[in-house]
């Protein structure tokens, strides 16, 4: 169990401020920042937060990638009481300005390449003010790193990183920061006032706003602290290759990190070769990432055998982790990978296995200090399933969000009574506790009397050599039913052959969980952080098979 939480964000980060003066909390291609100077900088944001009229419960809008600003905005705002709201930097122009209008923020502060964007938003959905950072200036190495920058999709240009932008009025972030803090004190936020906005990461439907506490954050960050033995003895080095602006690594970097005064190494984008140049003089002790990263990584690190060697914890979630990627790790760097799990509802993180020899790969663990789960009647949670049963899995506990920003009719079906979240994935209990996760409810695939679990057929295809990615939905029938539908990608050299594949599967699979159709995609559609997008992947097969 851990204790009820007693500070909010802002106390953390003061309390952390002056407890680890000297240490380095941030790094960034190089450049230190100490935890006595990122104290001053958040002071100094927050006073110029506040000259531009952020008072206490506005949104404040954060589009930025990772970098060190980033940090400081994000306690700047919360210092204010405001509510800070993280967005994709990558996303389109009419991915963010849908979220700009569902947020109403006063003020953004935005990279230099998506400005001009949201800028030119309708009057009713552009911010007061828009302050602009110029990652370019930041960079030790100029723009030579720049060009290795993400760049949102819709305006993929060398240009778009080396000129400024056009619109007028945009407000500095080193104008915004040039003021020392004025000595006057700012009201407080307490626990219960919101800290952040999140939005979800838009698998199963457009993403929707969870509203999460100062309460929520600061529980799941202590959770996450109890969570791996010796995390407080100091001398940590987190790598931040997750985006800052998702509940995983918001928790785990922004928060956790900076609780503990580890060192914060921040990548705005993940690169083996970048993070492998940063191990060379701050080798990471603690690595957060999802399976894909972790194999990159391993492949990469053969040429530098002693990179990662420090690494005693990696920890991965947000998708599920196949065994051969934790062998592959632990054998290539000694430490321990184990898998977590969680939803940017519960801010995030619910369950994790142990870190030590009690782990158990293929399951995410055992539930958090302070959570406890439920396993229902998909169809009527008010229905516990016996024990040993599949079922949807509920879990209750401080990190567990308030409900979703205006939006009463999904906080309702999402948050039953008693605190309950509904997770919509669906999981196996083991005698002794151990949670499996089977699906998301929504994609379980109906034939007809029989359900069909995508991942089960999506395994069934990943085990043939020439298969490197796959994923498997439901195309509506005319009866009311579903048809098993798979989207596969090759490797390099295979020539695809559907019925050959078809007959592969019946070697594993009964008759109605052999996909009727599969259509071979360069890549399959995915999201930021790695997942396999099913809905697009459903999107796209509906097109070719119709
Ligand atoms: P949306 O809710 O907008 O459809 P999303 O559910 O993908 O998107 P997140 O909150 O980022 O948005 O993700 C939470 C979901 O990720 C969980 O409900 C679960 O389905 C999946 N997930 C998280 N961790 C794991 C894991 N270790 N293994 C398998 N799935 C996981
Ligand atoms: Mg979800």
């Amino acid at each position: 169990e851990i204790e009820e939480p007693s500070q909010t964000l802002v106390d953390m980060i003061d309390d952390a401020v002056s407890r680890y003066r000297r240490r380095t909390a941030l790094e960034f291609f190089g450049a230190e920042t100490s935890y006595h100077e990122l104290g001053e900088q958040i002071a100094s944001a927050a006073e110029g937060l506040r000259r531009l009229g952020v008072r206490a419960g506005d949104r404040v809008a954060l589009v930025l990638p990772n970098c060190p600003q980033h940090v400081v905005a994000f306690y700047a705002v919360l210092r204010l009481g405001a509510i800070v709201v993280e967005h994709n930097p990558l996303y389109t122009p009419p991915e963010l300005r849908h979220q700009f209008e569902d947020h109403g923020a006063k003020v953004a502060v935005v990279w230099n390449s998506v400005a001009d964007t949201v800028a030119e938003f309708p009057s009713d959905i552009r911010p007061e003010h828009i302050v602009a950072v110029d990652l370019t200036r930041a960079l030790p190495f100029g723009k030579r790193m720049a060009l290795r920058l993400p760049v949102p999709a819709a305006r993929r240009s060398r240009r778009a990183l080396t000129t400024k932008p056009k619109a007028r009025g945009l407000v500095e972030w080193e104008r915004l920061t040039s003021r020392r803090a004025v000595a006057k004190r700012h009201p407080r936020p307490s626990l219960d006032d919101t800290a952040v906005l999140q939005y979800t990461s838009g698998t199963t439907g457009r993403p929707k706003a969870a509203v999460l506490s100062h309460r929520n954050l600061r529980a799941n960050a202590m959770q996450s602290r109890a969570w791996v033995p010796g995390l407080d003895l100091g001398g940590e080095t987190f790598y931040g290759v997750l985006p800052l602006f998702h509940a995983y690594g918001l928790t785990l970097c922004l928060t956790t990190a900076m609780s503990i005064g580890a060192r914060l190494v921040l990548f705005p984008k993940f690169d083996a070769k970048m993070v492998l140049d940063a191990a060379k003089h701050s080798p990471p002790t603690f690595l957060p990432a999802v399976p894909p990263i972790y194999d990159q990584l391993v492949r990469s690190a053969a040429r530098h055998p002693r990179a990662l060697e420090r690494i005693r914890f990696a920890i991965s979630g947000a998708m599920s982790l196949p065994t051969a990627t934790v062998d592959r790790w632990e054998s290539a760097t000694g430490g321990l990978l184990v898998e977590g799990y969680g939803m940017t509802e519960s801010s995030p993180i619910t369950l994790g296995n142990p870190m030590g020899p009690t782990r158990r790969p293929g399951t995410v663990g055992v539930p958090f200090p302070s959570t406890e789960i439920r396993v229902v009647d998909p169809d009527d949670p008010e229905i516990d399933r016996p024990i040993g049963e599949a079922g949807e899995l509920l879990v209750r506990g401080p990190q567990v969000f308030e409900g979703y920003w205006r939006r009463p009719a999904e906080t309702a079906e999402a948050l039953l009574p008693g605190g309950w979240l509904r997770t919509g994935d669906i999981v196996h209990v083991s005698d002794d506790g151990f949670v499996t996760i089977i699906d998301r409810r929504k994609e379980l695939i109906i034939t007809g009397g029989f359900n069909v679990s995508p991942s089960e057929v999506e395994a069934a295809l990943l085990a043939h050599p020439d298969v490197r990615g796959a994923a498997v939905v439901g195309l509506p029938r005319a009866d009311g039913g579903e048809t098993v539908a798979a989207g596969v990608e090759l490797r390099e050299g295979a020539a695809f052959d559907a019925s050959a594949l078809r007959d592969f599967c019946r070697t594993s699979l009964t008759p109605y969980k052999v996909p009727k159709h599969i259509e071979v995609f360069d890549e399959l559609p995915r999201s930021l952080i790695g997942k396999v997008l099913r809905r697009e992947v459903r999107d796209g097969l509906l097109e070719r098979v119709s």
